[in-house]
């Protein structure tokens, strides 16, 4: 069976989707169609432990071990809509987490390529996504700060964990005219729209925002 082919009215966590997109994305302001259905789409519960199953569907981000989070549904729907993505797009994702974000690029998307530093949760999250149907994830454990060379160039870039600047390989593997998505800041820390023109990313700082570190190469060796 196809995933999203369930009646509507059959599948009571379609309806609390659907609850979560009115209530908390839609009454902020996100208007992209796409967007939209394809959070509609995605079974949230799925990534959360299964402890917290009750909550998957609350205006807020949840604790998945290994001191990560799956992030607000509301920010992962603001990010996805900064992006711009097209059906076309071949899209670098640093931070799979849960793969939850990743489901949503996979449906908007031409291919995605995900970086998780922490194997177990990488390891999860292929599994999942490929349980759930999804052919057009690739999947790498390693340290997002280097990208992903041999998949490079990108038409666009999302960070799911915060750093203090961009890392310099991330803007070199983004096409030009490519977009950026990341959170960038210490003990601030806003949410970051690049556009990259003639080389040099153009940012506009957006709305303020909590995520987890991302993790640097040097304090990966520590
Ligand atoms: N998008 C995720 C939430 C991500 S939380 C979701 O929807 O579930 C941030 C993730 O970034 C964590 O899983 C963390 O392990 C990962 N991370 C942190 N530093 C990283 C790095 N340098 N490279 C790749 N992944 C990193």
């Amino acid at each position: 069976m196809r995933e999203g082919s369930v009646e509507p009215d059959r599948d009571p966590l379609r309806r609390e989707r659907e609850r979560m997109v009115n209530e908390q994305i839609l009454r902020r302001g996100i208007r992209d169609v796409r967007v939209l259905e394809a959070i509609r789409e995605v079974p949230r519960h799925r990534f959360v432990p299964e402890a917290d199953r009750g909550a998957a569907y609350d205006d807020g981000p949840l604790p998945v071990g290994y001191q990560q989070t799956i992030s607000q549904p509301y920010i992962v729907a603001y990010m996805t809509e900064m992006l711009q993505l097209s059906s076309g797009d071949r899209v670098l994702e640093i931070g799979t987490g849960t793969g939850y974000q990743t489901a949503v690029l996979a449906k908007l998307a031409a291919e995605v390529y995900t970086v998780e530093i922490v194997e177990p949760l990488g390891s999860a999250a292929r599994m999942l996504l490929q349980q759930l149907g999804y052919r057009n994830i690739h999947f790498k454990i390693g340290n997002g700060w280097n990208a992903w060379p041999e998949a490079a160039p990108f038409d666009k870039v999302i960070v799911t964990a915060v750093a203090p600047e961009v890392p310099p390989a991330l803007i070199d593997q983004l096409k030009d005219g490519g977009r950026l998505v990341m959170p960038v800041g210490s003990q601030v820390q806003e949410l970051i729209e690049g556009v990259k023109r003639h080389g040099i990313l153009e940012k506009t700082r957006q709305i303020p925002v909590r995520f987890v570190p991302l993790i640097s190469p040097g304090e990966e060796k520590e």
